[in-house]
């Protein structure tokens, strides 16, 4: 089965087509990032108009890369959600009229479901059950996985999300939007010992987070080096790196303790933030320690894209899951709503 898969949730257009045989067989991504970056921000509506320009000819260019022709698709999955509502209607109308006019089944697939499955795409996949820890621009979670659609969520950020949180510090330290990555490699050249930022929710059992606390921390810290002078590339790299190490060890811990919870051995990783070296880095020793294994999804699948989103919805179409005629775009969706394919005649 041949399947199209088409994300439009945010500020990334991601089309890829996944075979239920052959694996994946081409994707590419259109980034709006240069064009939010003037805003400090996703601005929804010119989102969804980049959506609307970009989309027809990025399904275009995999489907030429791919050597077929929208004859040879056997299926459309789109995010349906959660995501803003304006850009999820581009995708979600897109794939419907595409499949209505190629009489072919059509699904939409939740984002964060495309995230937690998005390192079975890679050779080393993950067997199920598994410990998830979602980390993205929009979410901290940690899921227990059992299967397809059976997600127990275990815990989750009570304020911001991690890599939201990354964001705000950029902005903070006067680096451009999205600042998470420019955080990160301003963080290498910082020296740990200078500041020590709190481990919020660590001194206390259960695995939900918060991170707002270490945006005041950040703020509190850039005002003082400000006022004393100091707030030199060094002075910034130094609170980049106390701020990195502070969410870094928050996830390490928590993850520890969802595996001792739960017994599991798998840990998989996926979110933007997931691309975080230093978080890798910790993980690989503190995972290590307990006897498990860690997976992730490769590089350019951490953050948004279409092959996951292919992948999802070729496991639930092929399931006998599909849509009706209407078309879904639900901007609020928890993920522990889904359930397993449930087929549809
Ligand atoms: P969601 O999936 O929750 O709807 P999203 O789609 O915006 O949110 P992703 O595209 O998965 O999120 O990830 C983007 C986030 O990842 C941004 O907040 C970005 O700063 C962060 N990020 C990316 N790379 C890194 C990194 N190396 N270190 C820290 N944060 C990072
Ligand atoms: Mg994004
Ligand atoms: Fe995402």
């Amino acid at each position: 089965m041949r399947i199209l898969g088409i994300e439009t949730s945010c500020d990334e257009t991601g089309v890829a087509l996944y075979d239920t045989e052959r694996g994946l067989l081409a994707d590419a991504l259109y980034s709006q990032v240069a064009m939010h970056a003037d805003f400090g921000g996703v601005v929804p509506e010119l989102a969804s108009r980049d959506h609307t320009r970009k989309l027809l000819p990025l399904i275009q260019q995999v489907l030429d890369d791919a050597g077929l022709g929208r004859g040879d698709l056997d299926g459309i999955a789109y995010t349906a959600g959660p995501g803003l509502v304006g850009a999820l209607m581009v995708g979600a109308s897109t794939a419907h009229g595409l499949a209505l006019a190629l009489g072919i089944p059509v699904l939409g697939v939740h984002h964060m479901e495309g995230h937690l499955l998005a390192p079975m795409l890679e050779d080393e996949a993950p067997a199920f059950p598994f410990v998830a820890l979602l980390v993205s621009g929009g979410h901290t979670q940690l899921v227990e996985v059992r299967g397809l659609g059976e997600y127990r969520l275990l815990g989750e950020s009570v304020d911001d999300a991690a890599g939201e949180a990354f964001d705000k510090a950029a902005k903070m330290l006067g680096l451009p939007y999205p600042g998470g990555p420019q955080v990160a490699k301003l963080a290498e050249a910082g020296d740990p010992a200078r500041f020590r930022f709190p481990r919020p929710m660590t001194d206390r059992p259960g695995l939900d987070f918060s991170f707002s606390g270490l945006k005041t921390h950040t703020l509190t810290s850039v005002n003082a080096l400000r006022d004393a002078g100091e707030l030199d590339d060094r002075g910034r790299a130094d609170i980049a790196r106390a701020f990195e190490e502070a969410v870094v060890d928050t996830l390490v811990i928590k993850c520890r303790r969802a595996l001792d919870q739960t017994g599991l051995k798998r840990l998989v990783v996926a979110g933007g933030v997931s691309a975080n070296r230093r978080l890798r880095e910790r993980l690989a020793i503190e995972v290590g320690k307990r006897r498990a294994r860690t997976y992730y999804p490769r590089g350019r699948f951490c953050t948004d894209n279409g092959a996951m989103i292919a992948y999802v919805g070729a496991q639930r179409l092929l399931a006998g899951e599909r849509d009706g005629t209407a078309m879904r775009a639900v901007p609020r969706w928890p993920l522990a709503d889904l359930t397993p394919p449930t087929i549809t005649a």
